[in-house]
């Protein structure tokens, strides 16, 4: 994924790109649709240039608590600055400042969209941050059913029992 830097002004441009995942070097993730929306935020200022990245891409996810089935949209985003003033980036060793030589005529941001789109999965899948999840015992999605395992009915044999221990 490229921005052609060609007779860009100065100043601050909003782009907007539709990737394919593969094209991005993400592979093995079935859950997630094949097209990232992308919108870049470039400030030009010579000789830096300052991104905002935003990605966004809609996935199939299996809850991990109670295995329901949901399709959620993910977004995330980066800011990387590319520059060819060599100083500056001395001086600053964080590492989401890239060199760009100063006569460029374009910023590959493969590396950085991909990393966005990974960042933006999230550990775990839950349906809801509230999700009940499946009953250890009978395995009822406690979501949508009431179980009786949480509160068996007390039994008197081992009331007794109890006490006796
Ligand atoms: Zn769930
Ligand atoms: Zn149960």
């Amino acid at each position: 994924m490229k921005i052609s830097l060609v007779r860009l002004a100065e100043g601050l441009h909003t782009l907007h790109f539709v990737e394919k995942l593969a094209d991005l070097g993400v592979e093995n993730l079935p859950d997630l649709d094949d097209k990232v929306k992308i919108q870049i935020d470039l400030e030009k200022r010579s000789p830096h240039y300052f991104l905002k990245n935003q990605v966004q891409v809609s996935g199939h996810f299996a809850c991990d608590r109670c295995t329901d089935e949901f399709d959620r949209s993910l977004t995330g985003e980066s800011r990387v600055v590319f520059s060819s003033d060599k100083e500056m980036l001395k001086m600053n060793e964080a590492d989401d400042l890239h060199y760009l030589a100063a006569d460029a005529k374009e910023i590959d941001l493969t590396n950085e969209i991909r990393d966005t789109v990974l960042l933006a999965i999230p550990m775990k899948q839950l349906c809801s941050d509230d999700c009940r999840g499946l009953c250890a015992g009978c395995g009822a999605n406690l979501n949508t059913e009431t179980c009786h395992c949480a509160a068996p009915p007390a039994d008197l044999r081992w009331e007794a029992l109890r006490k006796l221990l």
